[in-house]
């Protein structure tokens, strides 16, 4: 039988009564635009992140230029952001006219690492957005002793990373603003498109509403150019279906990724992804390094037992065509650029049968060490 990377029908299968509800009372409301869904939803999700402010946005990418908009980010403005993530990251920072300086990532957690990012900090650095890659917390106190000895805001891009955890406290609570996202293969995936931002400062929370809406306030009154950031109605009533489900989700992926750690554990072909201390890791992915050049030929392999598996990400940033010549700090990304031939996602989803497992685990050591 073949296992799917993710396969999202599992999930929503038992809730379609629940979305069909949700449906049918958004449409005899007509209220289509914000609204109290969302309120609703921004409520539950403030009471679960632990933070005053959730701001429903309308895509994780949105979240992250939002933020940059708020923080008040000029052109010529650097941002450190690692040079190992999802495109979005970097992306909102070049729209914004904005210099990314790509910082490494330490290969054993993918997470950021502040002493490369130490010694290219600058003058015109304004803000630090780590990426809490794959569903695991950065160190919210070194992250914070770094910003504030350097004077920059934190943006948390905390899309992989919704429940994750670093001393019991929630990613998107420490920063000073958070960016979630709810696309469909994100822990909270939504029917569509979705985003969040987080803050516990309240004018920040002012602003970022009314750049959600054209920087209008009141009616028809423009003191800032924001832009349409909004989020449906329909996105929030649905996502409000799944949320009470999450911490199961969450669970059922660190069972998964607990089988693979002890299962594949002694592997000499592949490196299994580090689990860092006082962490809450939520499994976005289940990321192995894969030894020797050998990855696409695992991956093929798998592909042919009908394994699903795929490369987060295959080239990173400072290396993609339209960053060409763009931003700082391309010189010293050695893991990073190592990662892009190592890396493989194997399936994790939460609702992913134990013999899925085992058939991934078994054909992984099938593969053999072939070193
Ligand atoms: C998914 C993702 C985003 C973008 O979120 P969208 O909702 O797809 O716009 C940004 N950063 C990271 C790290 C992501 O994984």
């Amino acid at each position: 039988m073949p296992v799917p990377l993710l396969d999202i029908h599992r999930q929503h299968q038992p809730l379609e009564n629940e979305f069909k509800a949700a449906f049918a009372r958004i449409l005899k409301s007509g209220g289509f635009i914000l609204g109290e869904e969302v309120a609703a939803f921004e409520r539950d999700m403030a009471a679960y992140i632990g933070v005053d402010h959730a701001i429903g946005i309308s895509s994780g990418t949105d979240a992250l230029l939002v933020a940059l908009m708020a923080l008040d980010i000029k052109p010529g403005d650097e941002v450190l952001c690692p040079a190992f993530t999802f495109f979005g990251t970097a992306g909102s920072i070049v729209r914004m006219g904005a210099v990314p300086v790509w910082v490494d990532v330490n290969p054993d957690s993918f997470l950021m690492d502040l002493e490369d990012a130490d010694k290219k900090v600058g003058p015109r650095t304004k803000a630090l957005m780590p990426v809490h890659l794959f569903g695991q917390a950065g160190d919210f106190n070194e992250m914070r002793q770094f910003a504030e000895r350097h004077y920059l805001a934190i943006i948390d891009d905390a899309a992989q990373a919704i429940g994750a955890q670093f001393d019991e406290q929630m990613v998107g609570a420490a920063g000073t603003i958070g960016a979630f996202s709810f696309y469909p293969t994100k822990n909270l995936g939504g029917l569509g498109d979705g985003g969040l931002m987080t803050t516990n400062d309240s004018e920040m929370a002012e602003k970022i509403i009314r750049l959600r809406n054209h920087g209008m306030h009141p009616r028809y009154h423009h003191s800032l150019v924001g832009g349409n950031f909004r989020l449906d109605a329909l996105q929030a009533a649905l996502l409000r279906v799944k949320l009470p489900h999450l911490e199961a989700y969450h669970d059922a992926r660190a069972k998964n990724a607990a089988y693979y750690l002890e299962e594949l554990k002694g592997h000499g072909g592949i490196i299994l992804p580090t689990l860092l201390p006082n962490r809450r890791h939520v499994w976005n992915q289940f990321t192995i390094r894969v030894r020797d050049g050998k990855r696409d030929e695992l991956r093929a392999f798998l592909a042919e037992r009908g394994i699903g598996a795929e490369v987060y990400y295959p080239i990173s940033l400072d290396r993609q065509e339209c960053f060409r010549g763009v931003g700082r700090g391309a010189e010293t990304l050695t893991n990073s650029h190592a990662l892009a031939e190592e890396v493989l996602s194997i399936p994790v989803f939460p609702e992913l049968t134990s013999e899925e497992r085992q058939q991934v685990s078994a054909a992984i050591w099938q593969f053999g060490y072939q070193g």
